[in-house]
Parts: structure tokens; sequence; C-alpha cells
């Protein structure tokens, strides 16, 4: 049987390879971090990990990974209401409500399995679920296992939001379902709006602040405490796979009763492995540092706002905004994949995004900011985007 849909996958991979759109996986040579060591050899300036604190090879993260690891063992073998239940487990959970300012919280695998299990449980064909365009793949995914009627409203376009929650009237509940942090554009959702709507109309909120817990908001306490609506969002997921150590792991935290709900219902918690100790311990010593200090999140502000006003100065054209992710636009797709080609050559690694990740005509370099950078990185990396900038003739 296999040998014809061979051929077809084989065919199909050539079309993708064709079309340019093949995903080449570079293969790292050292632990991440602002310098990496790739294959090659090369070393090289690191702007495209998620790891917006520096923690993923922090030597406390690491340690506390080792610590748990010896305490608690290495595996639980078990979901989490059979034998995969520890103390650090509960304990995880208790401290990421605290330091989200919720209810309660319930840990997954991964934040995909968060947004995949969070809405299936609570919305049937009565209700409706009206969602953001530019949705991160989990929560489309999360919204299609739900039988509730869908709506999906233009990118943060508050009149169209308004008039699905108008049109879904009927609907037994209404739940919005945003990314906090668009990761293309580093653009935020106006939650406080979103907010205020859900008031309007008695619609709940889901938040996904994957590209912000532990960094957005004067105490890093994520994307509510920058939009000021903590306490007002009813289900926010999120991952600890980008700033918080960047291991993997996620969340569900919110309401006390939702969140007991999920724990009788959500399958992707129901049905899959606890979250290893190394990782809970870890993520526990990374929140512990977050409480304690600033300093990180503090650093990586700095960082951005250097970054966003000298690469604007060398007269590139980025998206505007204050998150370390910088859209710099070069709309051209050959250009934007050229571009990073060359940088590399500079030992500066970033990525050229073009379509189908972003609409066609909007293909720009993605440069994420790190409190793990040095001012003389970002100034290394100016540098050589003023260079190869001038030598494409981007800018002047
Ligand atoms: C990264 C990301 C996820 C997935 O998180 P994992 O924990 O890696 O599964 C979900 N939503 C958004 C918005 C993300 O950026």
């Amino acid at each position: 049987m296999f040998g014809k849909m061979k051929i077809d996958l084989q065919n199909q991979l050539q079309e993708i390879r064709d079309a340019g759109l093949y995903k080449q996986e570079r293969i790292i040579a050292s632990s991440q971090g602002a310098r990496i060591q790739v294959q090659s050899g090369q070393k090289v300036l690191n702007f495209c990990a998620n790891n917006y604190l520096g923690l993923s090879g922090h030597p406390r993260v690491v340690a506390a990974a080792q610590k748990a690891m010896e305490q608690w063992g290495f595996g639980l073998s078990s979901v989490r209401f059979i034998c995969g239940t520890q103390e650090i487990h509960k304990t995880l959970e208790a401290k990421v409500s605290q330091f989200l300012g919720t209810e309660d919280t319930i840990l997954y695998a991964a934040c995909f399995d968060a947004n995949g299990g969070v809405f299936e449980p609570f919305f049937d064909k009565d209700c409706a679920i009206i969602t953001d365009e530019l949705n991160h793949a989990s929560i489309i995914d999360g919204i299609r296992l739900a039988k509730a009627q869908r709506a999906i409203y233009k990118h943060c376009d508050m009149t169209d939001l308004e008039n699905k929650l108008q049109e879904f009237a009927a609907a037994k509940y209404r739940i919005i379902a945003t990314d906090g942090v668009f990761s293309m554009d580093g653009d935020i959702a106006p939650l406080q709006k979103i907010c205020n709507l859900a008031d309007k109309y008695d619609a709940l909120v889901m938040v996904d602040d994957c590209h912000a817990t532990g960094f957005m908001g004067k105490r890093g306490r994520g994307i509510t405490e920058h939009c000021d609506v903590m306490g007002r969002v009813d289900l926010i997921t999120t991952t600890f796979g980008k700033a918080l150590g960047g291991a993997s792991g996620g969340c569900v935290s919110g309401r006390k009763e939702l969140i007991e709900f999920l724990r009788q219902k959500s399958r992707p918690y129901l049905f899959s492995n606890s979250l290893a100790p190394a990782i809970t311990g870890a993520t526990l010593a990374v929140l512990d540092m977050l409480s304690e200090s600033t300093v990180l999140r503090d650093k990586l502000e700095e960082n951005t706002t250097y970054f966003r006003e000298k690469i604007s100065g060398l007269g590139f054209d980025i998206k505007p905004g204050i998150h370390p992710i910088v859209a710099v636009m070069l709309y051209d797709e050959k250009k934007a994949h050229q571009m990073a080609e060359r940088l590399l050559a500079e030992d500066i690694y970033v990525i050229g995004f073009s379509y189908p990740v972003v609409p066609r005509g909007l293909a720009r370099i993605r440069v994420q900011i790190s409190a793990a950078h040095e001012k003389a990185d970002l100034d290394k990396l100016l540098q050589a985007f003023a260079l190869v900038g001038r030598e494409m003739q981007i800018i002047k």
C-alpha cells in the first residue's frame, strides 16, 4: 500500500522545495544562549530564540533542574490522577497562580496541549467561540476540537469583534479567544477593550500569554499586567518553553471552577503524562527568581528600547511597538532570505519569514531581543544590519 503514498509524498515534498518553502533545521552544537555554535563550527550571536530572559542555560535554573531530578526522579510514568502528582506539581500550580494573580492553575505537557484542552470541555454546540484571525495554530486547533459555533474576527478589530458578539447573542456561553502578543509582528491585543466588550456582552475571555509571561508588565506578570486587566481574564494559557527557562510544559490559569472542571474533563491533561520533575522544579526556581527581582525583565526592556530606536535610526522599517519581537520589514521574500543569509555570514543568526508564515508581500526578518544580550551584542547586530542593508540597497 505504501508504494503509492510514498510517490505522492515525494512529489508533494518536491513541490514544497520548489516553492522555496522547505523548512531546513539548523543544527546547533552548543546549549541555547545569546551565543551559540552551529554545526559548521561557526559561533554566532543568536537573535531568534524565545529565550527572552536568558534563562534557558542559566546556572541557577540548571541547578534547580538537577536538584529536582535527584530528589523527585527522572519521570513519573503516569498521568496526574493515577500516580503522577508530586508535591512539586502542586507547588508549581500554586506558584503560577500567585505569579499571574489567578485563582488556580493546571499543568500540561505544553501550551499546545493547554490550548488543545481548554475549549472542548466547556463549549458545546450551543456556545460560541469568537477568535482573532491571527491566533496561534494551537488556539485554532483547540477551537476545532470543541463542538461550539465559531466566528473569526479581523485582527484586533474591536468593531468586528463587537459585531460577532452581537451575532451570537443567543449562544449559551460566548468566549473571546486571543493571543496576548502576536508572534509575527510583536503587536499586543487590546485587552482593556476586549475585557470591556466581554463585560458589555457577558462573554468570557481567554488569553494566550506565551510571548509575555515573565517579562511583560512592570513585574513581568505577563500581558494582563501590561494591559492592566489582571483578574478580568477568565482563562490564561501560557508556556514554560519560552521566557521561563525554555524547556517545555505549559498551563491554564484562571478561575477556580474552570480549572477544577478541566482537571475532570480536559483530554490532554487526563490522557498525557505528568510534567517531568526536572522541568517542574526548574520552573519553580524561575518563578522565584522573577518574583525576587525584576532585573532581568528590566534589562530586556532596556535592550528592546535600544534596539528599536537604533534600527529605526538606521532607516529600517520596523513594525512599531515595545515587544522584544522586532519585525524588520523587507516586504520582498527573496530579499528577506538573502539578508538573513548575509547576516549569518556576519555571525548574526536571525530568520527571514515569508509566505505562508506571514502574508504575501510582507516578508521580514524577525529579531528577538533577550536579557542575555549585552549592549555590545546589540551594537554588533546593528553594525551588521547597517553593513548588509547598505550593500543590498535597503537603506542609504
Ligand atoms: C509557543 C506558543 C505556543 C506553544 O507553546 P508550547 O509550550 O511550546 O507548546 C502556544 N501559543 C503561542 C501563542 C505560542 O507562541
